[in-house]
């Protein structure tokens, strides 16, 4: 997902931030949502300022839902949550991420996030409620502080022996794209406890906290649907979904009653029109094909490797995940001028000439201090003009594998050319559709009567419903109205 504007790769990395926060006052604190002891070396100030800054990556990098409505709405119903917690004071930021994984996370200082493809599969304002209580639980507990504050103790090292200059990794892309913090992984006790003050926070807001472990219920069963759907923040280290649940569900008889709000009618009738899925405007991939209707070009990435669509950048990783290809926009006016900044940058090598605008490259040889040995990376960089914009084209590995996959990495980086075909750029999302029922039915007669660009299965974990279910009249039900795609 391009963005049309020319752009810079962030260069912030969590690892090159870690020497500036280790000179900063620190110790020993009582939290004040868990009331456990923690070491914390950062200020609130510090984890502020940090939030602030990956916040600023988050939006420029995955891009935020352009939907003003939404943003609005998921402002709201987190911010009357996180009033309500005991760190109110914090500015809190809840935004809609527009990418079609199911997926939220929090940044320190309160900057809260969540995928329209999450959103896409709650049922009611509780199930929302209950995801962005628990991300809130993550904040106020100091999480990801305390997660940097022990990477800051450990990752001294790992930065000293860094391999790549920091230079190269402006220009590094993928490898570089500044979000390792949302991946910092929390420890299962950590999860337990942001489900835990999730569902506090969910009961001083009014929410039935029975929609929580239907949330559970729901990410388990996409994750069994699979198909690409990643889960990172909801899946990778916590506890499996059903342990979850199980544990959600024994807490839920010890909270007092009259807990009821659920919002269902109110939720779903939102969600009509949310775009669903990959958003082919911004770039599609067939058979390793990189379509951009959007910017009107298509570029070749070899076989069997992965090809990843963000917002500045375009990126193929091979199977090994050890040589990249990607795609950025230059922020020069000729391939000339981006050529010569390139090579300006302390570092890097110039190395023959490939074709015109391209050239090989090495980093500067730079000792490793675990082997002893002297390593760099190298590749080739080419730059191109396409529709008044430069492109900046790189792939790189490290020597060994460079020999492997020159051929083919060349070969994607100079396969950069127009699309005109119409059947690839006349192209549309899939959208989701919010039906009421005039009569009842069973799911297999909705889908009949409102084909959907899912399966039947797909579609029951949506609705959070089980395929052989029987639909009353009035309900309302989602559907998937299928998008113009080639191969359609
Ligand atoms: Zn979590």
């Amino acid at each position: 997902m391009i963005s049309r504007k020319v752009i810079h790769l962030p260069g912030i990395a969590l690892a090159l931030m870690v020497p500036f926060l280790l000179l900063s006052p620190g110790g020993c604190a009582v939290n004040p949502a868990t009331g456990e002891r923690q070491l914390v070396l950062i200020s609130e100030q510090q984890e502020i300022s940090m939030g602030r800054q990956y916040d600023q990556q988050v939006q420029a990098q995955l891009g935020l839902y352009n939907d003003d409505t939404w943003q609005q709405y998921i402002q709201q119903v987190g911010g009357a949550l996180a009033a309500r917690t005991e760190r109110p004071e914090l500015s809190w930021q809840f935004r809609v991420i527009d990418d079609p994984t199911v997926n939220a996370f929090a940044l320190p200082g309160g900057y809260i996030y969540v995928t329209r493809g999450i959103l896409a599969g709650f049922n009611s304002e509780a199930e929302l409620a209950s995801v962005l209580g628990h991300e809130i639980g993550h904040v106020t507990a100091r999480h990801s502080v305390e997660q940097i504050s022990r990477a800051q103790l450990t990752q001294l090292g790992l930065v000293a022996g860094a391999i790549l200059s920091e230079d190269f990794r402006r220009y590094a892309g993928l490898a570089q794209m500044g979000l390792q913090v949302l991946f910092l992984k929390f420890s299962r006790d950590d999860e337990r406890q942001a489900d835990d003050l999730g569902l506090r926070y969910m009961a001083r807001g009014g929410y039935d906290p029975s929609a929580m472990p239907n949330v559970f219920d729901l990410l388990e069963r996409q994750s069994a649907l699979g198909g690409g759907q990643r889960l990172p923040e909801w899946q990778s280290t916590h506890p499996s979904p059903a342990n979850r649940s199980q544990r959600i569900r024994e807490q839920l008889a010890a909270l007092p009653a009259g807990r009821n709000r659920v919002n269902r009618e109110g939720y779903l009738r939102r969600l009509d029109g949310l775009t669903y899925g990959e958003n082919p405007d911004e770039g599609y991939t067939i058979d390793n094909v990189f379509y951009h209707p959007g910017m009107r070009f298509r570029m070749d990435f070899p076989a069997g490797w992965k090809v990843i669509n963000q917002r500045q950048a375009v990126g193929g990783i091979n199977a090994t995940e050890d040589a990249m290809v990607v795609l950025t926009l230059a922020d020069a006016a000729t391939p000339d001028e981006a050529l010569r900044a390139f090579f300006a940058e302390e570092g890097i090598e110039r190395g023959a000439r490939y074709r015109e605008n391209y050239y090989h490259f090495r980093t500067t040889p730079q000792r490793d201090p675990s082997s002893g040995t002297q390593q760099f990376i190298q590749g080739i960089v080419g730059f191109v003009t396409h529709q008044d914009r430069v492109f900046s084209l790189l792939t790189y590995a490290l020597p060994e594998r460079w020999n492997q996959v020159r051929y083919e990495a060349a070969g994607s980086i100079t396969s950069l050319r127009p699309l005109t075909e119409s059947r690839y750029l006349d192209v549309s999302p899939d959208r989701l559709e919010v039906i009421t029922l005039d009569r009842a039915m069973t799911l297999a007669d909705f889908q009949g009567r409102y084909p959907s660009a899912v399966t039947m299965e797909q579609l029951a974990v949506l609705n959070g419903i089980t395929p052989d279910a029987r639909l009353e009249a009035g309900r309302l039900v989602k559907r998937i109205v299928p998008g113009r795609r080639p191969g359609r």
